[in-house]
């Protein structure tokens, strides 16, 4: 046995004949009803299971809200509206698809530096929450609200004067675009009470992709406090609290999945605290990546196999121009493989080394670098797990003008 890290156990996906599953059907078959490569598959009982295991961790009370950016596919959209207690949206078009869901507006947030004047107007006219992101941004939301005879519903995202430690992507302490820094909030806070304005609450969001509970236990206790501390200024009672997310999933070799059990019994005990010193507010977390990435594949197909000096390439229709993250250009300081299978020899038979590459014109189009696969050849399928989140529409489809990808929801 090699100590070499490896990837950490995927379960979701049921192995049948050393064929990878989804939806009940061979990822072949599927692959034979979509009718093309490369597309990316979700699966809707994934997603379900999800919710419902969080909802068993997390403490009674504690509502779950759905990040859209993370994926907005409609119909996932609307399969995640059916399982979570609200939607939060980066934008008006991200908005149009929560409103499509059925979701009530009520439930809906719209958090995102930079909302233009159609963007306010639209959310406004929609009912729902905004969190405001700059004192900027409250003073046009009110001059939109005047246009429509509509008084803002609106809470402020602050922007906290601590961070989450160790998390994929840090969105908070010292400068940030995201949010208005704590110590200027109880300003904005007066000059929403003088306004009119609906005001409903705070917003808290510190990071991103965290598998260390200790970071995230650290933070949500520092949210709780700096909630209470900023209620003070606050000019009526709180009616709910985003106390963010953060949570992550394992995508490279050596991480692990993330234990909510000492997260979720902290929440309990914060959760008491906050409704005794804060009332009936409801707490929410917003989670885009940990509710659907491990429910999702990216499928393409392998075009041609080469030889490069000791090298064997796969090189298949897909690649960076459809699954950016995968390739390690999304955010990655060092380059690590996601974890990726041939479709149809998942665990037995044959294996060897090889580097799966893209169809691009650039060093930068990897897919899998130095895996060992199940033995694959030309027209062999090729499947790039943990691809459900921050994929398709976080990619650059346009980049050298192959086609788009397609995606479905089984
Ligand atoms: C991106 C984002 C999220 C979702 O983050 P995940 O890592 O996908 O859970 C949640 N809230 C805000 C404000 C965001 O910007």
């Amino acid at each position: 046995m090699s100590d070499k890290p490896v990837h950490a156990p995927l379960a979701q996906f049921p192995v049948v004949g050393d064929a990878l599953t989804i939806g009940g059907l061979s990822v072949e078959r599927l692959a034979a009803q979509v009718g093309q490569t490369p597309f990316y598959a979700y699966d809707r009982d994934a997603m379900s299971r999800r919710v419902r295991d969080l909802r068993e961790t997390l403490p009674d009370g504690l509502s779950i809200h759905y990040a859209m950016k993370a994926n907005p596919m409609p119909a996932v959209v609307d399969h995640m509206a059916g399982l979570v207690d609200g939607l939060d949206v980066a934008s008006l078009g991200e908005l149009r698809v929560a409103l499509d869901s059925g979701m009530p507006a009520a439930e809906i947030s719209f958090a995102g530096p930079g909302k233009g004047d159609v963007e306010l107007r639209g959310a406004i006219a929609a009912g729902i929450t905004l969190n405001l992101e700059s004192a900027g941004e409250f003073e046009r939301a009110l001059r939109a609200g005047d246009g429509l005879g509509i008084a803002p519903r609106v809470a402020v995202r602050v922007n906290p004067d601590f961070e989450l430690k160790s998390s994929g992507m840090k969105m908070s302490g010292g400068p940030k675009p995201f949010g208005v820094d704590a110590e200027q909030v109880p300003q904005l806070l007066h000059r929403i009470g003088q306004s009119g304005a609906h005001f409903r609450g705070f917003h808290i969001f510190s990071g991103s992709q965290n598998l260390r509970p200790e970071s995230l236990i650290e933070a949500q206790d520092a949210t709780f406090e700096l909630a209470y501390r900023l209620s003070d200024d606050a000019p009526g009672a709180l009616e709910m609290l985003n106390i963010g997310g953060g949570f992550g999933i394992p995508y490279f070799p050596g991480e692990q999945r993330l234990d909510l059990s000492a997260v979720s019994a902290n929440l309990g005990v914060r959760l008491g605290e906050c409704h005794a010193r804060l009332g009936e507010v409801e707490v929410m977390i917003e989670l885009g990546r940990y509710l659907v990435a491990e429910a999702g594949i990216y499928v393409c197909r392998v075009v041609d196999r080469k030889e490069s000096r000791g090298l064997t390439y796969l090189v298949t229709d897909g690649g960076l121009h459809h699954h950016l993250a995968a390739s390690g250009n999304f955010g990655q300081v060092i380059r690590k493989n996601y974890p990726v299978v041939t479709a149809r020899h998942v665990h037995e038979g044959p294996r060897e080394v090889v580097s799966v590459v893209g169809p691009l014109c650039t060093p930068l189009d990897i897919l899998g670098d130095r895996m060992e696969l199940g033995c694959a050849d030309v027209g062999d399928l090729i499947v790039v797990l943990q691809s459900g989140a921050y994929g398709y529409t976080a990619s650059p489809h346009l980049f050298l003008g192959h086609p788009a990808p397609l995606q479905v929801l089984v």
